[in-house]
C-alpha cells in the first residue's frame, strides 16, 4: 500500500492540529489531502456513492474515481454492492450507484496505554477502533529502561495476536511528549527524554506514533464519542491530565504542556504535593489521593463529602479555563468521578462562568469507559497514516 509519511496537515499558531481534513486544497498538495478527504468522508458518514463522496467533498466525479480506483488497489475502501433504489428511481436513472464503505478489517492497529500505574495495557483494533485483542503486562514497579523493556514485551505479544497487516502502533504515554513521541518528562515511570518512539519505531519497523495519554484521550472522544468542537477531557489516573480541542483542532502549544492542570494550584493551604507546591489540583483529585481519603471516610456520607469536595476543586481549577477559552463542554475520563464528584465539579462551574446566550455548558463522563486511550492511540495512527480520524 502506499501511506504517505507527511500527509497535508494546516499547522496553526501555538502547536494545534486540524484533525480532519476539511476542504480542498492546491494542486502541489492536493493528491495526498483529497486522498485523506475521500477517508474521512467514508469514515464519518459510512456507505457513500461515488457521486455521494464528490458532492460531500466538493472533488469532481472523475477525481473522486480516480481516488477510490487507489484506494481500493491499496485495499483501504471497498465496493459493497448496489444501494436499494426506490422503485421511481430505477425507471428514471438507471441502475443504482455502487455503495463504497472503507474496509475496516482491511489493517490491523496496535493500540498501547500506558497510563496505569500498576499494568501496562494494549490491543489489536480494526481501522474502525474495535478491540478484537488485548494484553497486558504487569509493571512490577519497573521505571526507566525497564519499563520500556515491558512495553516492548506487550508490542510483540500483540504483533503475535495481529491477523492482518499492521498499519501502525499508537502509544498514549503519561507524562509530557513531544511532537516526534519523545517523552519529555513522565516521573512515574523514571522517563526523561526518553526516545519512545523512535526505538519503537527501530524494533518492531513500524510507522509509530507516541502521544500523551490525555491527548490520546481527547481523539477517541472525537472519534468515537459524543465530542463537540470545543472539548476538554480531563483524565484522572496516577496524575492528572487534559486533552484539549478548540474548533476542530487538538492544542500541544509550543511546549505540549497545553492541558497539564495537574499541578494547578486550587488551595494554599492544601496538602504537600509531589512537585513540592501545597494544594495542587492533584491533591485532591489523583487516585492515590482520593484512595487515601476514601479509606479514611468512615461513612457513605463522608465518603460522598471527600467526593463533593474533590469536584468543587475540579470545578475551581476548570473555571478560568472555560472563560479563557469559551469551552462549551468538559468530558471526564477516571474512577471516582461519575456521581457526586461530576455533579459538584459541575455545580462549581457554572457558577463560576458566564452563562453565554445560547451556549449551554455541559460536563458529561466519557462513554468510552477504560478503553479511551487504547482507542484514542488508535486514532492517533489512523490520522498519522491515513490523514483521517
Ligand atoms: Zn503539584
Amino acid at each position: 500500500m502506499t501511506t504517505q509519511d507527511e500527509p497535508v496537515r494546516r499547522a496553526t499558531a501555538g502547536g494545534g492540529r486540524l484533525l480532519r481534513p476539511s476542504a480542498k486544497v492546491l494542486p502541489e498538495h492536493a493528491r495526498v489531502h483529497n486522498r485523506s478527504l475521500v477517508l474521512q468522508t467514508l469514515y464519518g458518514s459510512g456507505q457513500q456513492s461515488r457521486a455521494d463522496v464528490a458532492r460531500s467533498t466538493g472533488l469532481t466525479r472523475v477525481t473522486v474515481s480516480d481516488l477510490v480506483a487507489e484506494l481500493m488497489e491499496d485495499g483501504l475502501v471497498v465496493e459493497l454492492g448496489r444501494r436499494e433504489a426506490a422503485p421511481s428511481e430505477n425507471v428514471h436513472r438507471g441502475k443504482p450507484a455502487i455503495l463504497l464503505d472503507i474496509d475496516r478489517a482491511a489493517f490491523h492497529i496496535i493500540g498501547i496505554d500506558l497510563g496505569d500505574y500498576f499494568v501496562f495495557r494494549g490491543a489489536v483494533l480494526d481501522l474502525g477502533g474495535h478491540i478484537l485483542q488485548r494484553a497486558e503486562v504487569a509493571l512490577d514497579g519497573s521505571t526507566g529502561d525497564a519499563a520500556s523493556v515491558k512495553a516492548f514485551a506487550l508490542i510483540e505479544r500483540l504483533l503475535g495476536q495481529a491477523t492482518a497487516p499492521i498499519l501502525g502502533i499508537g502509544v498514549g504515554s503519561p507524562g509530557i511528549v513531544d511532537d516526534a513521541g519523545v517523552v519529555l518528562s513522565a516521573p512515574n515511570l523514571g522517563w526523561v527524554d526518553e526516545l519512545l518512539q523512535a526505538s519503537i519505531a527501530a524494533r518492531f519497523s513500524l510507522p509509530v506514533v507516541v502521544v500523551n495519554d490525555a491527548n490520546a484521550a481527547v481523539l477517541a472522544e472525537h472519534s468515537f464519542g459524543d465530542a463537540e468542537g470545543d472539548t476538554m477531557l480531563v483524565k484522572v489516573g496516577h496524575g492528572v491530565g487534559a486533552g484539549l480541542l478548540l474548533g476542530g483542532v487538538q492544542l500541544f502549544g509550543s511546549r505540549f504542556t497545553a492541558g497539564e492542570i495537574g499541578h494547578v494550584v486550587v488551595d494554599p493551604d492544601g496538602a504537600l504535593c509531589s512537585c513540592g507546591k501545597s494544594g495542587c489540583l492533584e491533591t485532591w483529585l489523583a487516585i492515590p489521593w482520593l484512595d487515601a481519603k476514601l479509606a479514611a471516610a468512615t461513612t457513605s456520607a463522608n465518603r460522598d463529602a471527600v467526593l463533593r469536595e474533590a469536584g468543587e476543586r475540579l470545578g475551581i481549577a476548570l473555571a478560568p479555563v472555560v472563560g479563557a477559552l469559551g469551552l462549551t463542554e468538559i468530558v471526564l475520563s477516571g474512577p471516582y468521578l461519575d456521581g457526586p464528584l461530576a455533579e459538584a465539579a459541575a455545580t462549581t462551574l457554572r457558577a463560576r462562568t458566564m452563562a453565554a446566550p445560547g451556549s449551554d455548558l455541559t460536563l458529561r463522563m466519557t462513554t468510552l469507559g477504560d478503553d479511551i486511550v487504547l482507542r484514542g492511540a488508535a486514532v492517533a495512527v489512523l490520522s498519522k497514516q491515513l490523514g483521517f480520524s
